[in-house]
């Protein structure tokens, strides 16, 4: 993978896109096979508010034939915070020496994670600071544990680069999804913000994606952190990582994150290059237009109804009521990571989704049946997810309502998983060995799997 600085720096100086210009991209964007450089440069240089008005329309649409109405929840888990590199605007960094450390034992990590299966949550994302005495054997202990220990049905990791054996492991730990943030694809700015540890090496880093997917990960999560540099270069550099990987792999970034930089205790005192909520919604829009496969992932650095905006432009995934810093969901006051910027609780996260018209989902079923890699991308591309999507999300929501839903929101939710039955397209096309489906009639399957959840059944999808 080789960031070739110069075509992108000229690439995000791009002008803004005359009327018919835009047009023609937005033409070629609603066709879902995603966008070049040169187009998302177009799109992204826009300034008007009319065009960004069409930009947005033109994502959400988009997002809703590839991947239907629904909306991914999933939380952070935090294990620990001992890191021994430098960057610049983290609360974790070596340097923070007034903050406390924690590591959580497997025990620890295995308690929180049941503390957010008590909140509904069905996956979980592992994330930890840069340090070898909790290293790959810590973080793929934590993975097995949870799976054997919890009703957890997916762990992924967001972890430090790791080499090819090493990323084996944590694959064959059971990790679904590997994420690691480039944070910034601009060489001089990373090297700035990156004075010292083993994040200094930008190639390193880089790579790493490329060894994820040699070492058997079909799933990779991307991005950087916007705000350390130009908006328009690592938005672009992001899109030219995910086409590399569709390259060389056949599959593309499986979920592109759009962290923003948030303030730290001990971290950088300015944004260098602040970008607008206008600026970030216009990131969402040009990722979903030019990867429509990948999932667009909007966490809790995000106010609560900014992620209300982002969900109706591309953005597939929410995080909810999270915690950065280790023991925080029983508990714990240790430091956070960052300052988050969305409070809310799971259930509330739920029912502003219903609110949004939208179908909150907790769906974990393409990890678990090797729905993967390029096959996820070719489905996706092809528009063969979006029936998926919608089954699952109807399945998990009615769980949900079932098991953990109190009072208030009951009544919102039900009618959230009617509407999302009746958007279902009856032709019973999920096939997949899944032949009853093929025969029936999929809205007439998915109503009998309702039922059958209603009788106590759990853990049914398509
Ligand atoms: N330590 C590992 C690493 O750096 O790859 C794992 C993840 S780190 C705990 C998670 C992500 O948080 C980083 O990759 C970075 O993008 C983001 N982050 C760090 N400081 C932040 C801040 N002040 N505001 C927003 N996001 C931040
Ligand atoms: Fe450590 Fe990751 Fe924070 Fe950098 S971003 S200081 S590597 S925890």
């Amino acid at each position: 993978m080789i960031i070739d600085h110069e075509k992108l720096e000229l690439l995000s100086k791009a002008t803004e896109p005359g009327q018919s210009e835009l047009n023609s991209i937005l033409k070629e964007a609603s066709k879902g096979r995603g966008l070049g450089l040169e187009e998302a440069a177009s799109l992204l240089a826009i300034k008007d508010a009319d065009k960004l008005g069409e930009l947005f329309k033109a994502a959400g649409e988009l997002k809703e034939r590839v991947f239907g109405k629904r909306i991914v929840l999933f939380a952070p888990l935090y294990l620990s915070n001992y890191c021994t590199n430098g960057c610049t605007y983290c609360g974790f960094r070596a340097q923070n020496r007034d903050m406390a450390r924690r590591a959580l034992t497997i025990d620890e990590a295995v308690a929180e994670a049941k503390a957010l299966e008590e909140m509904g949550f069905k996956r979980v994302l592992l994330v930890t600071g840069e340090d070898p005495r909790w290293g790959l054997d810590y973080i793929a202990g934590a993975v097995r544990a949870i799976y054997e220990k919890t009703g957890m049905r997916i762990v992924h990791v967001n972890a430090p680069p790791m080499d090819t054996d090493s990323l084996k492991e944590l694959k064959a730990a059971g990790a679904g999804v590997y994420q690691a943030f480039q944070e910034t694809y601009h060489r001089p700015t990373y090297e700035l913000m990156h004075p010292s540890g083993r994040k200094k090496d930008y190639d390193y880093r880089l790579s790493v994606m490329d060894r994820a997917m040699e070492a058997g990960f079909g799933d990779v999560g991307i991005g950087a952190l916007l705000g350390l540099y130009d908006y328009r270069f690592d938005s672009l550099a992001s899109i030219a990582h995910s086409l590399h990987l569709f390259k060389t792999f056949g599959a593309h970034a499986h979920t592109i994150s759009i962290p923003r930089l948030r303030p730290a205790e001990a971290g950088l005192n300015e944004v260098p290059w602040r970008l607008s909520d206008d600026e970030l919604k216009k990131v969402v829009a040009v990722f979903r237009l030019s990867v429509p496969s990948a999932g667009i992932v909007a966490s809790t650095r995000e106010s609560a109804p900014f992620r209300s905006e982002l969900i109706k432009i591309g953005a597939t995934q929410l995080s909810a009521a999270s915690k950065t810093n280790p023991g925080g969901y029983k508990g714990e006051q240790t430091l956070e990571q960052f300052s988050t910027n969305d409070h809310r609780s799971l259930q509330e996260v739920v029912r502003s989704v219903v609110d949004e018209g939208l179908l909150p989902s907790l769906c974990t079923t393409c990890y678990r049946v090797g729905r993967t890699g390029h096959d996820f991308t070719d489905k996706a591309m092809a528009g063969e997810m979006e029936k998926f999507c919608q089954a699952n999300a109807v399945l998990t929501l009615k769980e949900y309502l079932l098991d953990y839903c109190v009072n208030g929101s009951k009544e919102a939710v039900n009618k959230a998983i009617d509407a999302g039955l009746k958007e279902v397209k009856d032709e019973g096309a999920i096939n997949e060995g899944l032949k009853e489906v093929k025969d029936e009639g999929l809205k007439k399957v998915i109503i009998e799997r309702l039922k059958e959840l209603d009788e106590g059944k759990r853990d049914l999808y398509f």
